[in-house]
């Protein structure tokens, strides 16, 4: 799985990237991540050139009818939204979707995450900022792989900054999904009857004085008992 994320903050990433078992699936090449930022495709007067040489690359304008905040421009995500396309065609892959975060899309679950890494060879993530990208985008990044191949996604019923988290979270979780990215014993644990409550050594916590048990049953060795009392603790 190819993941492409269109963002104005690609190092963002880095830090997630680089550990654990997202760390691990990048190095032995079952998926891969490609960033690809608006601002490097600015031009014309959004592009400003200062004397002492420094550049400003203005991606965001005013929203049209007035309102609160500034809005993401279409041409320079469109741009990078076609770099990232021209790259998948010549890979050679096969299926593409395309994927926009909203906090009024389509709430994200396990069976898209189940399906999208079945169905799809390269994910494609529009990351908003601001008020959010202009619409004109969605209209268009459609009409690139069809309106069944385009998703607006939304992580859950907050406002986030920005579109960065939910593609760090769509990659973390469509990445479980893809085979040889969790190890046997991860992948069984994925399976597995999991509870809201966990406990490790020691079996006795002193903690300020005082004494902290494990739940007797994790401790009585009946499987059946234990699996339903996971099964009550479920969350
Ligand atoms: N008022 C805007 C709206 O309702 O869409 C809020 C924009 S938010 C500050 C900026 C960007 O963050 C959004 O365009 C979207 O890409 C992303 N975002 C924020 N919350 C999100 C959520 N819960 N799920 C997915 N994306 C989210």
């Amino acid at each position: 799985m190819h993941f492409h994320v269109i963002t104005i903050f690609p190092t963002m990433f880095d830090s997630y990237l680089s550990e654990s078992i997202l760390a691990r699936a990048l190095k032995e090449k079952k998926i891969k991540v490609s960033l690809y930022d608006p601002r490097q495709y600015v031009t014309g007067k959004y592009k400003k050139v200062w004397p002492d040489g420094n550049v400003s690359r203005i991606v965001d304008d005013r929203p049209y009818g007035g309102g609160p905040g500034m809005i993401l421009r279409a041409e320079p995500v469109l741009k990078a939204l076609e770099v990232a396309l021209k790259k998948i065609e010549k890979s050679g892959s096969g299926k593409v979707k395309i994927i926009h975060f909203s906090p009024s899309g389509k709430k994200f679950d396990t069976a898209f995450a189940k399906t999208t890494a079945k169905k799809y060879t390269d994910i494609v993530m529009l990351a908003g900022r601001y008020e959010g990208i202009d619409a004109r985008v969605v209209k268009i990044a459609k009409t690139f792989v069809g309106a069944a191949n385009f998703s607006d996604i939304s992580i859950g019923n907050y406002v986030l900054t920005g579109g960065e988290l939910p593609a760090m979270v769509l990659i973390d979780s469509i990445s479980r999904q893809i085979d040889g990215v969790l190890g046997t014993y991860e992948s069984l644990e994925e399976e597995r009857i999991s509870a809201s409550e966990f406990y490790t050594r020691p079996e006795i916590l002193e903690w300020k004085g005082k004494k902290h048990k494990v739940p007797a049953v994790l401790l009585s060795g009946n499987h059946k008992d234990i699996e339903d009392w996971k099964l009550s603790k479920k969350a």
